[in-house]
């Protein structure tokens, strides 16, 4: 076997990625720096190296290790334009948007707004965790001095807006039930649900989208677009208790008067924005920030909307362009003046619309999803606006998401309707294309001239055909590096840099997966909890098996029958089986409980908090035919373990 002569330490940059740099260099308007004054503007005060430690002194959030980012000129492992996201997501601290207005940025992925009313703060997303959401308010209070929070809004369902809700809201405040929490209609229906189901594949894939167990540096992690990476740190679910149900709803906030549009199915399953005369302020969320945000991110998700993204942008601008003075998001930084903010918008409706549009178009014309990311090019309005640049999204890969949405998986070609999986496939390659030794020979050459997109297809055969040839993990890793460094999307660059290492070093150790928080488990309907076990059923083990189970919720009053035959477990909400195996009756409560691991079904039993009559046996029957999921599974390389 050939031994890796490359070693495991990421390499310098080719040639050919340092001359796609220097034409970046030219192509983009690196003279225009407003971004980096409006990044800064207003800036009041910051944590140093915006640190946030947990109560255990755990470092929840820190700017430290991104200290390289200090050099204005990009080194070549990195492209320039994506060095200038970087270094402006590197801004951090409390900063005035308008005289009683302020954001708290870089203190997390996301960013938190604070209005303040006639007697307290409004807090719009309180960040991805309980210690960073204290850790802002904080700084805030610091900086304005201590006041109560009047309200906190949520503008979306995703965690990074919503996780550290107890931190902005304490006990008494919770308990007082004076304090609104004001977010878009359903959004408890998709808070949680939208990462459940397919939760453990999303985790490992959400790794190589934020790159975060990458070293950080020139040759490592700078950035995922949007911010610096995800936050560590803990997180609860708090229920709204005010939803906004329509475009043009009012609500009087401590004094202040608040206009909201909605904004499903766009960036988030339930989105709105809001404007608030007052202040002059818009806040579209996280519809219209500093880069081509994602339809569909590498985690996986649903596909978003770009039409429906598209025109909740143009309808914001008819109900406020030309009224606001300053706008600002949920992440990056925000912008000032009339013209400078209609500009944006209308640049981000026609981004959407456009990707949209001409996705479609060339799809009328017959042209496959590869073949439309190859072909498409931004307009030059489009493509020299900063943000409308890919640095989270990427046009290549937004028109795939677009081409999913409307003709899913299959491109028509009956050749790729059943072909071979990757290992298969790969063995077949490299016997057809001469064996390993042809194949590396002809990598080596075509990797000097740069021709890296082919390379790494190539090799990946090689590696799925012979996951321990060495030479070829070492030379596909090299590749995906040179890939990596010459992307401008964040993302992508993630992306490629995770699969190098782990063809260098395997996946790494990671500890196992914690059990799921109550508040999570006490957020989802108890259909979805049938949901999860349904998907954990293995289906070759169930063949000829045939359980039905009773269920009685007390304190939800739901009743359901859940039942197991032809390996799929379905269940009947509002009914129960005469003929059942096992009935139980038990508080909603204690499942939840059971499914934390805060205790275990049998102690239930036993302490009385679930009654049971019938075989009780049959439940640990169907219970042993549910699946663990492995935190870890293998990407880059063949599964080592046989999937059934
Ligand atoms: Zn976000």
């Amino acid at each position: 076997m050939a031994q890796a002569s490359n070693g495991d330490m990421p390499k310098e940059a080719s040639p050919s990625v340092i001359a796609r740099h220097a034409a970046t260099l030219g192509a983009l308007p690196f003279s225009d720096t407003s971004d980096f004054d409006d990044a800064s503007r207003g800036f009041l005060g910051t944590l140093e190296n915006a640190r946030v430690d947990s109560a255990q002194g755990r470092v929840v959030w820190s700017l430290e290790p991104y200290g390289f980012l200090s050099d204005a000129e990009a080194p070549a492992t990195v492209d320039p334009s994506l060095w200038r996201q970087s270094r402006l997501n590197m801004n951090h601290g409390l900063f005035e948007v308008v005289p009683g207005v302020y954001q708290v940025r870089g203190l997390d992925i996301a960013n938190m707004t604070l209005i303040e009313g006639e007697r307290g703060v409004i807090v719009v997303d309180t960040l991805t965790s309980i210690e960073g959401a204290r850790a802002a308010l904080e700084l805030y209070f610091k900086h304005r001095g201590r006041r109560p929070v009047a309200a906190v809004i949520f503008t979306h369902t995703h965690i990074d807006h919503w996780g550290g809700a107890r931190g902005a809201l304490d006990d008494d405040a919770l308990a007082s039930g004076l304090v609104p929490i004001v977010a878009p209609n359903l959004f408890m229906e998709h808070a949680v649900s939208e990462n459940i189901i397919a939760g453990p594949a999303m985790l490992r894939r959400a790794q190589y989208q934020f790159g975060p167990l990458l070293a950080k540096g020139p040759r490592g992690q700078v950035d995922c677009g949007l911010g610096k990476s995800m936050a560590a740190g803990s997180v609860a679910l708090l229920r709204p208790t005010d939803l906004i149900m329509a475009t043009g709803d009012r609500r009087s906030i401590d004094g202040i008067e608040f206009e909201f549009q909605m904004a499903p199915n766009s960036e988030a399953p339930a989105e709105m924005h809001f404007f608030v005369q007052h202040y002059k302020l818009l806040n579209l969320a996280e519809n219209c920030t500093h880069n081509f945000h994602n339809l569909l991110p590498f985690r996986g998700a649903d596909v978003r909307d770009a039409l429906a993204w598209s025109k909740y942008l143009g309808e914001a601008l008819r109900m406020w362009g030309g009224k606001a003075d300053a706008m600002c998001g949920q992440h990056h930084w925000p912008v000032w003046g009339h013209d400078r903010i209609d500009t944006m918008i209308r640049q981000q409706r026609d981004l959407y619309k456009f990707a949209h549009d001409q996705t479609i178009r060339l799809m009328n014309h017959g042209l496959t999803a590869a073949e439309i990311a190859e072909t498409i090019k931004l307009p030059t309005s489009l493509e020299g606006a900063w943000h409308a640049r890919g640095y989270y999204g990427h046009i290549r890969h937004n028109v795939k998401a677009i081409y999913q949405k409307y003709l899913g998986w299959y491109d028509a070609n009956p050749v790729n309707l059943d072909s071979l999986p990757p290992v298969e496939a790969g063995r077949k390659y490299v016997e057809y294309m001469g064996g390993a030794d042809s194949i590396l020979a002809r990598a080596s050459k075509d990797f000097a001239n740069g021709e890296f997109r082919f390379v790494a297809q190539a090799l990946s055969h090689l590696v799925f055909a012979d996951p321990d040839h060495q030479a070829a993990r070492a030379l596909l890793a090299d590749t995906l590096e040179q890939l990596g460094y010459a992307a401008e999307s964040a993302t992508w660059r993630n992306a490629y840099l995770f699969g190098a290492q782990e063809l260098r070093q395997g996946m790494p150790k990671v500890p196992p997966r914690p059990g799921m928080p109550r508040e999570t488990l006490a957020a989802l309907r108890t259909e979805q909890l049938w949901d999860m076990l349904g998907v954990r059923l293995n289906g070759p083990k169930a063949e000829g098996k045939h359980i039905v189970l009773n269920w009685s919720f007390t304190d939800t009053n739901e009743t359901f029958v859940l039942t197991l035959e032809n390996c799929a477990l379905t269940y009947i909400e509002g009914a129960q089986a005469p003929a059942a195996d096992a009935s139980f009756t038990l508080l909603r409560d204690v499942l939840d409980e059971v499914i934390a691991k805060q205790t275990s079904f049998p102690e239930a039993v036993v302490s009385g908090r679930i009654k049971l009559s019938g075989n009780a046996m049959r439940l640990a029957e169907l219970m042993e035919l549910m699946d663990e999921f492995p935190r870890m599974f293998e990407i880059v390389e063949p599964k080592r373990t046989a999937v059934s």
